[in-house]
């Protein structure tokens, strides 16, 4: 089998250590690939190769917005015609079903050319200034940051790569990027559509390896200007805290424990299934699912009784089958799903449906889990508080619109949120409340390259996607021009 290796400096190689990681698919435990695993000396190599391409050589943050614009609308392309292999990759690798895959794949690509028509556009203003010193003129311009580490999870492979790849290149950095050691093999191919398409030597360098070992060295770095980062909160206090040695430049997407909140008056069909986009989607392993439902007490029952229904229907199976769910990433957080089940029940939450593995048919040997619902749920319980980041959700019941707000703020996190009413002003009003980067009215999930990406509180801080997502990777410089060059008379001696 081929091992995978990094890419540093526009070469393949492997790591220094020749040790390598078995890549697993988790829908039946077996081999399916093989990458080279990278210690803190590789990482330091590579860091090295994107110091040296940006502050040395110079050519890509030289290179004019429309000129990088042209690489990343080939890379866009390349990758548009490699749909069905990217898809395939992420579809064996995380597990996710193959129409999930798909619509990953084709939104990298539509992100990195969302980024070229973004860096074409005005960057910068200008400025009208007081006349005090004579006449004067400022202007701002927008400039890479330098060299970004780039840190990636494993629930959307290649779509959490280009979130950051896209922007982060558009502005002119050089980068190194570590995707998550379990799912490594499309960020593989990514960087083989870099080198085919010739981005400059050391621009993207690619480091495969664990979060200790080449994750950590990319924080702790203080040749590393930047480092942005998704994955668990825990991790990301971990990153911050290393960023402080030289102050790099952070960003931060964490965990969210996120509200979906649903009033008597919802469209029931319509809240039900956008319920299930919500919590069941990608197995429930998405940073903005919908874990907590709160509704109004009033249809409690008959939704939860709905929503059980449709959850006992959904198909369980590899992703390759397209299934409604396939299997969770790894045994290991297999494992942590069922812990958080078990806890639930200890702690008086009521099993409505699912709470155990899947192991019928062809699935008796991979990670699977049955759609779960708790019911009964209250604050006070680790399922209404923790991240489980699987295809389980809590359910718990309010009266008022003040109460649902109270509810759905009570936490630590603020990534995202929905609600869900036919009455236009309270969904605005209660959107308001939200303390929340995401948020959704009578929908759960969907998400634009063209809307900014983040969250509040320990959600992180920073954004992906949008003009923000650019704005991160910039600096802003000002320049302010003497327009009468000469003595100006402030010192008289
Ligand atoms: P994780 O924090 O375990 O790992 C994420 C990445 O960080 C991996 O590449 C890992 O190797 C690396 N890492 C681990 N320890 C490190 C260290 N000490 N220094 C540097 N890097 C290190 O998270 P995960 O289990 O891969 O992903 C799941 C988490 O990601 C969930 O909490 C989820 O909510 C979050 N997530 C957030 C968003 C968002 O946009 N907010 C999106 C997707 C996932």
């Amino acid at each position: 089998m081929e091992i995978k290796k990094n890419y540093i400096n526009g070469q393949w190689q492997a790591a220094h250590s020749g040790k390598t990681r078995d890549v697993i698919n988790p829908a039946n435990g077996e081999v399916i690939g093989k990458v080279t695993d990278s210690s803190a000396e590789d990482t330091r190599q590579a860091i090295a190769a994107a110091k040296a391409a940006f502050y040395d050589k110079g050519d890509w943050r030289r290179m004019s917005g429309p000129n990088r614009a042209d690489m990343l609308y080939r890379i866009a392309d390349a990758i548009k015609a490699r749909v069905e292999e990217l898809a395939l990759l992420d579809c064996l690798d995380n597990g996710k079903p193959l129409r999930e895959a798909r619509a990953d794949i084709e939104d990298a690509a539509a992100c990195f050319r969302y980024y070229a028509g973004l860096i074409g556009k005005p960057q910068g203003g200008v400025y009208e200034v007081p006349d005090g010193f004579g006449p004067m003129h400022a202007y701002s311009m927008h400039e890479p940051v330098g060299v970004c580490g780039l840190i990636t999870p494993w629930n959307y492979p290649m779509l959490m790569a280009t979130w950051k790849l896209a922007p982060a290149l558009a502005a002119g950095n050089c980068v190194v990027f570590k995707p998550s050691e379990l799912t490594p093999l499309s960020s593989v191919a990514l960087f083989e559509i870099f080198h085919e398409i010739g981005l400059p030597a050391g621009t993207a360098n690619l480091v495969l390896g664990t979060g200790p070992d080449a994750g950590q060295t990319l924080a702790d770095s203080h040749d590393v200007d930047m480092i942005t980062f998704t994955g668990s909160t825990r991790t990301g206090q971990i990153i911050a805290s290393a960023a402080v040695g030289n102050l790099k430049r952070v960003g931060l997407e964490l965990g969210g424990k996120s509200p979906n909140i649903i009033f008597a008056d919802a469209d029931f069909e319509g809240a039900v299934e956008w319920a299930m986009i919500g919590v069941f989607f990608n197995q429930g392993q998405v940073c903005s699912a919908g874990s907590r439902i709160l509704i109004e007490e009033s249809l409690k029952d008959r939704f939860v009784a709905r929503l059980a229904e449709r959850a006992n229907a959904m198909t369980i199976g590899k992703g390759l089958d397209d299934p409604d769910i396939g299997p969770i990433v790894s045994a290991g957080q297999l494992d942590k799903i069922l812990g958080h089940i078990e806890l639930a029940k200890q702690q008086g939450a009521r099993l409505v449906c699912g709470g155990e593995r899947y192991t019928e048919g062809n699935c008796a040997k991979g990670y699977f889990i049955r759609p779960t619902i708790f019911d009964n749920c209250t604050s006070d319980m680790a399922i209404t508080s923790e991240e489980v980041f699987g295809p389980v959700v809590a359910v718990q019941t309010f009266r008022t619109e003040e109460e649902a707000i109270r509810m759905a703020n009570d936490t630590p996190y603020g990534l995202a949120g929905g609600v869900f009413t036919n009455d236009g002003a309270r969904a605005l009003r209660v959107m308001k409340e939200l303390r929340a980067g995401v948020t959704w009215i009578n929908c759960y999930n969907p998400t634009f390259n063209e809307a900014p990406w983040g969250g509040y509180k320990m959600s992180g801080y920073g954004r992906d996607l949008g003009v923000n997502g650019l704005l991160e990777y910039q600096q802003v410089k000002q320049v302010s021009i003497n327009l009468q060059p000469g003595p100006v008379g402030w010192y008289t001696r």
